[in-house]
């Protein structure tokens, strides 16, 4: 069977979220806290990772934002859940949709088009030249542009 790209399949792995038993190991647990468990309106009793896994739409949630993806509640959950698993799926999903924050968006935009992840400016080149340093090339750009479009990070675009 041909293995379609994560960023097109089927995304949402609700399976992680059936097998979650809610011990609060991963985030009520203090030392083995998931880091975005400090944001105010989670505590032991609604704990980041029940809000990600819990949400009736998860790819619309836009908490699972606030993941960056550290491995650690994977690392620590004693039942081998993976929340971590379950949020880059609903990332993935949401991404599709269009649902996906306007900052990733613009900073995928950027990068795919420069090369780089800030702008050029004429600014950023005058203060190299004043520095001795080489100027810098977009040659990284194209590579990026096909790596984006072969992930499905990106999208082909139409014909003019
Ligand atoms: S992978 Fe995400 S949910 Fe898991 S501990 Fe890290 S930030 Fe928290
Ligand atoms: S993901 Fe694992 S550690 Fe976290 S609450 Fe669920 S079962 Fe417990």
């Amino acid at each position: 069977m041909r293995s379609s790209h994560p960023l097109r399949a089927r995304p949402i792995v609700i399976g992680v979220a059936e097998a979650c038993l809610r011990c609060g190991v991963c985030c009520a647990v203090e030392t083995h806290f998931c880091h975005v468990q400090f944001e105010e309106e989670f505590d032991e009793r609604y704990t980041y990772v029940y809000h990600c896994l819990s949400t009736p739409d998860p790819a619309s949630n836009q908490g699972i934002w606030l993941c960056t993806a550290c491995h650690k509640c994977e690392e620590v959950c004693p039942y081998e859940t993976s929340p971590l698993r379950f949020i880059e799926a609903a990332k993935a999903e949401a991404y599709k949709r269009g649902l996906a924050p306007r900052l990733l968006t613009g900073i995928i935009a950027q990068i795919t088009s420069t090369g780089y992840l800030f702008p050029i400016t004429p600014s950023t080149v005058r203060r190299r030249a004043e520095l001795g340093l080489k100027p810098l090339t977009t040659e990284a750009a194209e590579e990026l542009r096909q790596i984006a479009l072969k992930t499905g990070l990106t999208e082909p675009r139409g014909e003019p």
